[in-house]
């Protein structure tokens, strides 16, 4: 493809305003076929600087403009990225490996993102108390961090971009943003397109390359006044470990192993489609996505039966093909990962029920391709129950009544999204008092809506993205004691004997 129509220049890191190349680059590999995309550039700790720097001089007028002011320019930005959706599509199906039809819908929730925020231009931005003075004004103001460094992942590539970037400078911060090694290419476009629409120079900055040399500078570095991460559990906790030094705020947006509880009196068809659905879209590489199927033991033969006819017939292949509905893995380590996931699950007793490896076929040949993938006979302390996969494989349990359902679902270091398919809704709604999860879907399933708060429990995160609760997490606050007439004494209570 032509790249350069939507980055239109070699990919170089947006600094101050400034296109920065580097020595040094690292390739991008196109997951389907192993091709080489494009060259990034390999950032260092001097470009982390100079951006950290450049985000620092930009933000103060950029935080003194009206909210009106602002929103003017998110609007743009999500005109902007409209007008270039399939290019930028085409660019993250390259990088990351989703088939087209999601990338679309990506990068029309990318655009989302800036229109949703940009809604917040008239919002509340503090509250007033009575104060215990005559003559006297107190209120408490909601203000911007500041500079804000933001880390991000692969498999969304332009619509965690979009998620971080958006509440971060419609709050008046001016934010550094590092992506995913694998997946540079999307963040470095939209940073384009933002500097096209007239977002200022070092309002939004971008710096590519190695997570512990780049992103932990960023975390470091201090300038940085909060840090927002969606990744790893392994990332966030070094992340967290590294502001501790500076006591710096953190957001964290971690793994995820949602449970799919199917109690005997779901509707079978919608219930089976649905996870399917969650288990398999972006190759099984979604936080949210159906990690765990748990189905009572009256309807778990035929669940098992449907559920494996319907994954059977999903059209694996170049995701570029509008008729294909699953990619490749995005790398060869998360396929390596993936395939050893399943013959420790064997070894420890599992049995496949479809698939098990990697597809046959000239198609396949290249590429980090896996077989949608089904086992039956898993139990809840196997390594493959307990921790996140994040690929093609799913995991299916019988179970005998509501209870055990609950306490299986709960039983997980994981607590970011959870699913229930019942018609009951005495039983659904003690589903959504004891599951110990932050997003709890009844009989449907994500994405989750810009309104939500997506936030994840226990090893899942702390803090949490979208809405207006995701949008509190970029300020923090600032309480203004203002006498303003010494002259005003309160009046001596009178004598009410
Ligand atoms: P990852 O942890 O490998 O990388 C995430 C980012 O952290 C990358 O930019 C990486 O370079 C950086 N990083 C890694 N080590 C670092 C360090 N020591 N200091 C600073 N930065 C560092 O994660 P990934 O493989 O890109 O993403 C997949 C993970 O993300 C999965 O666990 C998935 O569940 C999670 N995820 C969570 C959400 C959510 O909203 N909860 C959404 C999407 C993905």
């Amino acid at each position: 493809m032509d790249l350069n129509s939507v980055l239109k220049r070699e990919p170089a890191m947006l600094i101050g305003g400034s296109w920065v190349e580097s020595d040094e680059t690292r390739p991008v590999i196109n997951p389907a076929d192993e091709s080489t995309v494009a060259e990034a550039p390999e950032g260092d700790a001097s470009h982390v600087e100079a951006a950290l720097e450049a985000a620092q001089k930009a933000q103060r007028s950029w935080g003194r403009r009206s909210g009106v002011g602002r929103g003017a320019v998110l609007r743009a930005v999500a005109d902007g990225i409209r007008a270039r959706q399939e290019e930028l599509a085409r660019l993250v199906v390259a990088e990351q490996g989703k088939t087209i039809t999601e990338a679309r819908g990506e990068i029309g929730a990318a655009a989302g993102f800036f229109d949703y925020y940009a809604s917040f231009d008239r919002a509340q931005v503090g509250s007033m108390f009575a104060p215990d003075e005559a003559g006297e004004q107190l209120f408490v103001k909601s203000v911007p961090y500041g500079v804000v460094a933001a880390i991000t992942p692969w498999n969304y590539p332009a619509a965690i971009f979009a998620r971080k970037v958006a509440p971060a400078i419609m709050a008046g911060n001016s934010i550094v943003l590092k992506p995913h090694e694998n997946t540079p290419l999307a963040a470095l476009a939209l940073a384009g397109i933002l500097e096209e629409v007239g977002v200022p120079p070092g309002i939004v900055n971008v710096v590519t390359g190695a997570g512990p040399i780049v992103g932990d500078a960023l975390v470091r570095h201090s300038l940085t006044q909060m840090v927002t991460v969606t990744g790893s559990v392994r990332a966030g906790r070094e992340i967290l470990a590294a502001a501790a030094a500076s006591i710096t705020p953190v957001s964290l947006e971690l793994g995820g192993k949602a449970p799919f509880i199917v109690l005997e009196d779901a509707d079978l068809d919608a219930a089976v489609q649905n996870a399917v659905n969650a288990r398999f879209w972006n190759c099984g590489q979604v936080c949210t996505c159906n990690e765990r199927t748990y189905v009572h033991r009256d309807l778990y033969d035929e669940f098992v039966e449907r559920f494996v006819e319907r994954a059977s017939s999903l059209r694996m292949g170049d995701p570029m093909r509008e008729d294909v509905q699953m990619g490749p893995k995005v790398s060869e380590p998360e396929l390596v990962k993936v395939e050893s996931f399943v013959e420790d699950a064997v070894r420890q007793g599992a049995s496949v029920a479809l698939g098990g490896g990697r597809p046959e076929g000239e198609e396949f040949e290249k590429g980090y391709w896996f077989e949608p993938t089904v086992l039956t006979g898993a139990t809840n302390d196997m390594d493959i129950v307990q921790n996140e996969v994040f690929g093609p494989v799913l995991p299916i349990q019988a179970f005998d009544d509501f209870e055990e359902a609950i306490n299986l679902a709960n039983d997980s270091p994981y607590g970011l999204s959870a699913y229930i398919f019942t018609r009951d809704l005495n039983r659904a709604m003690r589903a959504i008092d004891d599951i110990d999860f932050g997003e709890v879907y009844i009989n449907k399933i994500g994405p989750e809506q810009l309104q939500g708060f997506h936030t994840g429990y226990r090893l899942s995160g702390m803090g949490g993205d979208d809405g207006p609760y995701g949008y509190e997490r970029y300020f923090r606050r600032k309480t203004v004691y203002l006498g303003y007439d010494p002259s005003t004494v309160d009046e001596a209570p009178s004598d009410l004997g």
